[in-house]
């Protein structure tokens, strides 16, 4: 079951969560996961960052990282995201 997800777009300004290097190593080590593919559900690149999102149509103010590629960390359009969500804050 896909989660739909918005951008927050001041991803490539905000740092790596402290303790991380990045926060897709911030991602493997919350879900205990191999970060590997990209996230997006019509997405098969590999993974390069963490994309920093909040949830789409809902009141929930949470902000969460998943593993995406370049492009789809930077979509501004909703995104159907497969698999765990860490909560960044
Ligand atoms: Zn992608």
């Amino acid at each position: 079951m896909a989660t739909v997800m918005k951008n927050v777009m001041s991803a490539s300004v905000t740092p790596a969560p402290e303790g991380f290097s990045s926060r897709l190593e911030y991602w493997e080590k919350s879900t205990g996961l191999k970060a590997d593919r990209c996230a997006h559900e019509i997405c098969d690149r590999p993974a390069t960052e963490g994309a920093i999102a909040r949830r789409a149509f809902s009141s929930d103010n949470k902000v969460y990282v998943f593993p995406a590629c370049e492009t789809c960390a930077r979509r501004t359009e909703m995104l159907y995201v497969d698999g765990p969500l860490a909560i960044l804050s």
